[in-house]
């Protein structure tokens, strides 16, 4: 109903955000496939209804499908796999530890045939303890410490992933010494730049990662740094440089920014190639693929950037007449992001007054005199930002649904807000939910599974919330829940 929902859209919200419709309803592209409403209405995961989840695990709680997580990281696969098969015999997909790690998720990774990137000694460990073959992991940073490289060394890694001149310098010395050979690739900053619908492409590179390609970024006329790697790496005995590796960014729907970033990679490929008298035989074209955190987010299915990837692949290799590499992709977000919500219990809600955006004030140009105001209202949750620090490091949206319950009340403009001592503490900056929310109820934040239990904190000695996969209509711990005591730990009282 247009009218109705006319009636209540809100002059505070976005541009983007719709009156819903329903707002019992489940936005599928958001929600893991076994998430469903059930008979009674309420949230349910593989069956299993939210209220049981708080009785036994409490809130706030991270709610992970792990069906949905295997059906995600095969799709990936099997798309790639599909797409390039003819080009170089498939891909290797390499899940991006980073977005979110456990001993459980490594061995599901294993178990649908994927691989997994690393980027820290720390992650190594879980990787180590899940048991996961070295020669399946890569490792990543820009910044590596002697031990971290020892310790890829120690568990014979597929691949590190060099990042400057003076890391390769230190892997070759360590590999050396060490009498071994370190298998590395180059990252590499192409110059293309892409979030969301648009892309970027420079010539110069204004971040801490990689080897830039720009042919003026070393003192010697014509060189890049990237060129200098190949040449310094071809050099050592103790590297295998197996071949090129870039990233272009996060939250990517259109496969222009891939396509680009490979046909630059491919070209320099093909010169060093020559040039150097080397074969490459690997390329790696980062993660990135973007997922539905909101109702306006489209993200495109894998089989379909992946044929977009596979076409320009093939032919710029036909045009530079080499074999294509063996290519390698890293998702996380796109495997990991969309099987899990948080569980939040709200607690106090309170509604402010706010004067008319300029814009609705403009509009509504009889009533500027008057001083219109909107209300807002804020949904106090019983986490924040210390189990979801994206709407405040990267303004990131996301959306909420009551879960433990349907309701037929009226929409309102909604902001849910965590319970740290900080005002800019916003898990959704703006949702429609229904008026009669109150306290006591669930609610379910959906696409969380990717960098938020990752970058967890205790900010205000707030306990970490556990994680629970969910499989086979049964529900289990994969992380559990920090203590109290856990928080006291490592509080040395001296
Ligand atoms: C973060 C990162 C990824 C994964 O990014 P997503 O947006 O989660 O897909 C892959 N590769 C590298 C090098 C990264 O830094």
């Amino acid at each position: 109903m247009t009218g109705n929902s006319l009636n209540h859209a809100s002059p505070l919200a976005p541009e983007w955000l719709a009156v819903p419709a329903d707002l019992n309803a489940l936005h599928e592209p958001m929600w893991a496939a076994d998430v469903a409403r059930n008979d009674s209405g309420e949230l349910a995961i593989g069956g299993i209804p939210v209220s049981e989840l708080q009785r036994e695990f409490g809130t706030p709680l991270f709610v992970m499908s792990e069906t949905d997580f295997r059906a995600r990281a095969r799709a990936f696969s099997d798309a790639f796999n599909d797409a390039f098969a003819d080009i170089c015999g498939g891909v290797d997909v390499y899940y991006a530890g980073k977005s979110f790690l456990c001993t459980a998720v490594v061995r599901w990774v294993e178990e649908e045939g994927l691989r997994l990137d690393t980027a820290s000694g720390g992650e190594l460990a879980v990787a180590a303890r899940a048991g996961i073959p070295g020669a399946d992991v890569a490792l990543h940073g820009n910044n590596k410490s002697d031990a971290e490289i020892h310790r890829a060394l120690d568990m014979k890694l597929g691949r590190i992933v060099v990042d400057s001149l003076a890391e390769l310098e230190r892997v070759a010395k360590i590999a050396s010494a060490r009498g071994e050979t370190a298998k590395v690739m180059l990252r590499l900053t192409p110059g293309v730049h892409a979030h969301t619908h648009e892309f970027i492409a420079t010539a110069h590179e204004d971040q801490k990662f990689g080897l830039s390609m720009a042919e003026d970024s070393t003192d010697q006329a014509g060189l890049s740094a990237a060129e200098e790697a190949v040449a310094a790496a071809t050099g050592y005995p103790s590297i295998e440089l197996l071949g090129l590796h870039c990233h272009i960014g996060s939250q990517i729907f259109e496969p222009d920014g891939f396509a680009l970033a490979a046909v630059k990679l491919l070209r320099f490929l093909a010169a060093m190639q020559e040039k150097y008298s080397v074969v490459l035989p690997e390329l790696d074209l980062g993660g990135g693929y973007g997922i539905a955190y909101t109702p306006v987010d489209t993200p495109r299915p894998p089989a379909e950037i992946a044929q977009a990837m596979a076409a320009v692949v093939r032919s710029t290799c036909a045009e530079l007449g080499i074999t294509a590499p063996r290519i390698s992709i890293e998702p996380g977000r796109a495997i990991v992001g969309s099987t899990t919500f948080t569980l939040y219990e709200v607690g106090t809600l309170k509604t402010v007054r706010v004067d008319a955006p300029a814009a609705a004030a403009a509009a509504d140009a009889g009533n500027a005199e008057k001083n219109v105001t909107y209300p807002r209202r804020y949904v106090s949750v019983d986490g924040g930002m210390s189990d979801n620090a994206r709407p405040v490091l990267y303004d990131a949206d996301y959306s909420a649904i009551v879960a433990s319950r349907t309701s037929d009340a009226a929409p309102q403009l909604s902001r849910v807000v965590g319970k740290h001592c900080e005002s800019g503490d916003i898990v959704v900056r703006d949702v429609y939910l229904p008026e009669d929310v109150a306290a006591g109820d669930l609610l379910a934040v959906p696409g969380t599974g990717a960098y938020c239990w990752a970058l967890s904190s205790n900010y205000n000695y707030l306990a970490r919330p556990g994680v629970v996969a969910v499989r086979d209509g049964s529900a289990r711990l994969i992380v559990r829940g920090e203590t109290e005591q856990d928080l006291l730990n490592r509080d040395m009282g001296v």
